[in-house]
């Protein structure tokens, strides 16, 4: 369903999906560097029809990029590579869809994205808060992920759904900026009216959803939700004015059934059709 698209050969598209194929700073167990090509292959078997919003992808104007060329030993080099990707994408008038790829890749496309939109928010779904200063005194890890992006964007413009993992410190921060946020239908509804009319960047670590749902991921954390809670979440977001997203952290070799594979290319096809609207 998502297959490489010839930019050169494309007419105007609407959404630009671009593969980060980059693991270069996982803390525990690596992979997610095979995460786009498995949602492409994974997205062959989903329908291309959504009943929850009674949208088709046939209906939906998009470009699957392909994978970007990442230097796996060099954080810098490959971050200055995405962002320019992204740039690239928001220069023709398309919103970047970044496939990861581990959650330090929307670090560099909300960077790119945040210079178009000055009045950016961002809700990220995750099962870890990637508030920490620095992992290991890395700055650049995807467990610090959000704490960078705050630093130009202002914690007051984050918003956090699903964390249940964290260092005390993290929770601090989390908890004096009241970053953190439900699933229940009140917050999702508070949530609706604080994005407002604001340019929205939407970024979903995978492992936001339950181990035992999808299991293909490099830092698995008990206690997440399941495929229904995730429409829910996107019935109360469809409206809003979609700028950027991502769908990160899927490691298909953890899960050799392949169902966290499906997930994600279910989770993309959903999302592709909200930001088309
Ligand atoms: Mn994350
Ligand atoms: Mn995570």
């Amino acid at each position: 369903m998502f297959d490489f698209t010839d930019l050169a050969q494309n007419e105007m598209h609407t959404i630009r999906i671009i593969g980060a194929p980059f693991d270069g700073t996982v803390s525990f167990r690596p992979g997610t560097r095979f995460g786009p090509a498995a949602i492409r292959e994974a997205s062959d078997g989903i329908e291309t029809y959504s009943p929850l919003l009674d949208c088709d992808l046939e209906s939906v104007s998009y470009a699957d990029a392909g994978d970007l060329e990442l230097p796996m030993g060099s954080v810098d080099a490959a971050l200055s590579i995405i962002k320019e990707a992204v740039a690239d994408a928001l220069g023709d008038g398309a919103i970047p869809f970044l496939l990861g790829g581990e959650h330090l890749v929307s670090l560099p496309a909300i960077e790119a994205v945040y210079e178009k939109h000055p009045d950016l928010v961002v809700v990220q779904l995750d099962a870890h808060a990637d508030q920490r200063a620095d992992y290991l005194g890395v700055k650049l890890s995807h467990a610090c992920v959000m704490r960078r992006v705050s630093e130009f964007l202002g914690q007051e413009h984050i918003r956090q759904i699903g964390i249940r993992s964290g260092t005390k410190d993290e929770y601090e921060l989390m908890r004096a900026y009241s970053t953190l946020s439900t699933f229940h239908e009140d917050d999702l509804a508070r949530l609706r009216s604080w994005i407002g009319n604001r340019p929205l960047y939407l970024t979903v670590d995978l492992d936001v959803f339950d181990p035992g749902v999808f299991p293909g991921t490099g830092t698995p954390e008990p206690g997440g939700i399941d495929w229904w809670t995730f429409q829910r979440f996107l019935s109360a977001i469809k409206e809003c004015d979609i700028v950027g997203l991502d769908a990160v952290e899927l490691a298909p070799q953890l899960d050799t059934s392949g169902c966290s594979s499906v997930l994600a290319a279910k989770c993309v096809r959903e999302m592709l059709l909200i930001a088309s609207k």
